[in-house]
C-alpha cells in the first residue's frame, strides 16, 4: 500500500516563547519601583540535531515561526493518528479484532 500524506509547507519543530527582563543600567526604568521591563523579547526553542537550541528572533519571524510549527503540528497529528490505525492493525492482532474489521 502507498499512501500520501498531504501537508502545507514549510514547516517547523520547536516552540515560541516571550520574556521581558532587566538590564544593568543603573538608573533604566526597568529598575523602578513600578519596573517598566525591556522587551518584549521573542524566542525559538527547539532541538536542532539533537540538541535544545534558542534563539531570539524578531516578532515577525516569531509570526512566521508560530505559522509554520503549526503547520507542523497538523502534520504529525496525521502521523499520530495513523501510528494509532497501526496499532489496532498490528501484526499481533488476531484479524477479527483489528481497527478496520471492526469500523465496517
Ligand atoms: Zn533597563
Amino acid at each position: 500500500m502507498n499512501t500520501i500524506i498531504k501537508f502545507d509547507e514549510p514547516i517547523l519543530n520547536g516552540s515560541i516563547s516571550t520574556a521581558k527582563s532587566k538590564c544593568g543600567k543603573l538608573n533604566c526604568a526597568c529598575k523602578a519601583r513600578r519596573p517598566k521591563l525591556h522587551g518584549t523579547y521573542y524566542r525559538w526553542t527547539g532541538i536542532i540535531r539533537g540538541r535544545r537550541t534558542t534563539k531570539t528572533i524578531s516578532v515577525d519571524v516569531a509570526r512566521e515561526c508560530k505559522k509554520r510549527i503549526a503547520r507542523y503540528l497538523k502534520l504529525k497529528k496525521k502521523i499520530d493518528l495513523l501510528l494509532e490505525q497501526a496499532l489496532k492493525d498490528a501484526p499481533w492482532v488476531p484479524v477479527s479484532k483489528k481497527g478496520r474489521s471492526m469500523k465496517f
